[in-house]
């Protein structure tokens, strides 16, 4: 079995090498003092917040052609002290809140791979950027789209990279369908529908608490729906309406959204309706429909294994450990220059961080508001 993933990984990832020509690298805008060395081809990096994503992050990374798990940066010294001896991880490599800016002296971590609570993102990846490491940074990026630039303007003037844990956008058979529009197999793409959606259960984890979570369900979950109808669409959307509903408003509470229906509208007529939902379980369901045919996914943004259907039969790509894919992938935008089919960069992320903010105005005010997403 593991064998078989392996294999079916590596064969994706030559496929995609194929596929995808390797650009010019970003060390040119990269000053010397933050490039990593040339000759390592194994970006090594440091994950911070070992939580439950982290962890499966961490597992993923054991399985990487060209990623090691070097380091920790972690609030709780049990689960550095855990981490240190399941990943053989040093101690000059671990971190923790109050001292992980000390990382800049640290020749052995590239990277930093923030896996907390999303209102924590933009401190923590601007830290990183100030350190000189590369910042890979969990969705949402932030819980603004003002905040997001400020990340993306930090890196920048940093020299480093900022990508985003889009792991979907190297998801082989989601990948399959976003070549199908592209080679025109579905001829004039006209409609979306993105349902994303589960129920939540503690009422007192942080994904509850606004000042961590930036909101609900929608940053949480609704976020795969928003960006889905951008890759799937292959356009940027120009205005957003949107409805909230709460069924039970002691749960979530002021500035928590439970369920929230909304509609983006692209040029030429081509719109998305989409669902963001913390009260229902197995929601996650995308569908294309063009002239010519379409295209439905069921998981479509799960864990996997992704599933889907299209006019010309089932979706049969290799399946595939999201994360260790995505972490591969990473290394080769950041040492080889590679221009990912779908882009994982700060920029994407703001983008989806413009929606959400362009979706909350619209449930608030109930009208149709304009995007202008360059
Ligand atoms: P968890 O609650 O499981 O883990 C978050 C970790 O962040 C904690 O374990 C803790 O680690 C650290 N942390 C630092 N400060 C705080 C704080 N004030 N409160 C709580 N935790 C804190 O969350 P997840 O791992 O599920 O989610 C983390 C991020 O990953 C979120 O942004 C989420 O959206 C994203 N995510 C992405 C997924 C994807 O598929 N791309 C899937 C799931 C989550 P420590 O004790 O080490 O400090």
């Amino acid at each position: 079995m593991e064998t078989r993933r392996l294999f079916l990984q590596k064969a994706s990832l030559s496929a995609m090498a194929l596929a995808v020509p390797a650009l010019t690298p970003l060390s040119a805008m990269t000053n010397s003092m933050n490039t990593p060395a040339k000759d390592s081809k194994t970006l090594r990096v440091a994950i911070m917040g070992l939580g439950s994503y982290g962890t499966r992050v961490a597992e993923a990374i054991q399985d990487c052609e060209r990623v090691k798990l070097v380091g920790v940066i972690s609030g709780t010294p049990s689960k550095i002290e855990d981490w240190k001896s399941n990943y053989n991880i040093p101690a000059k490599n671990c971190y923790n809140y109050d001292n992980f800016d000390a990382i800049k002296d640290n020749p052995d971590i590239d990277a930093v791979y923030v896996i907390t609570p999303n209102a924590l993102h933009k401190d923590q990846v601007i830290r990183v950027a100030k350190a000189g490491k590369h910042a890979i940074c969990e969705k949402p990026m932030a819980t603004s789209a003002e905040d997001g630039q400020a990340m993306v303007d930090a890196c920048k003037a940093a020299g480093v990279h900022l990508l985003i844990g889009y792991r979907m956008h190297f998801e082989p058979n989601t990948l399959e369908v976003i070549r199908m529009r592209k080679d025109g197999e579905l001829g004039d793409v006209r409609f979306f529908q993105g349902l994303c959606g589960f129920e939540i259960g503690n009422p007192n984890q942080w994904r509850m608490d606004r000042a961590l979570s930036g909101g609900g369900a929608m940053m949480d979950i609704g976020i795969y729906a928003i960006n889905g109808a951008r890759y799937m669409i292959g356009d940027e959307p120009i205005w957003v309406t949107a409805q909230e509903v709460k069924t039970n408003p002691e749960k979530f509470k002021e500035g928590l959204d439970e369920t929230i229906t909304f509609q983006l509208g692209f040029p030429n007529g081509v719109i998305a309706s989409c669902l963001s939902t913390y009260n229902m379980n197995n929601l996650d369901r995308f569908f294309l429909n063009g002239s010519k045919g379409w295209v439905e996914m069921q998981p479509s943004t799960g864990y996997g294994p992704i599933k889907g259907q299209t006019h010309k039969g089932p979706l049969n790509e290799p399946i595939v450990t999201h994360q260790t894919v995505q972490m591969d992938e990473m290394a080769a935008i950041i040492f080889d220059g590679k221009n990912p089919e779908v882009p994982v960069n700060g920029e994407e992320g703001v983008k989806d961080m413009k929606i959400i903010d362009a979706i909350f105005r619209a449930v608030e005010t109930g009208g149709k508001v304009p995007l202008n997403l360059g």
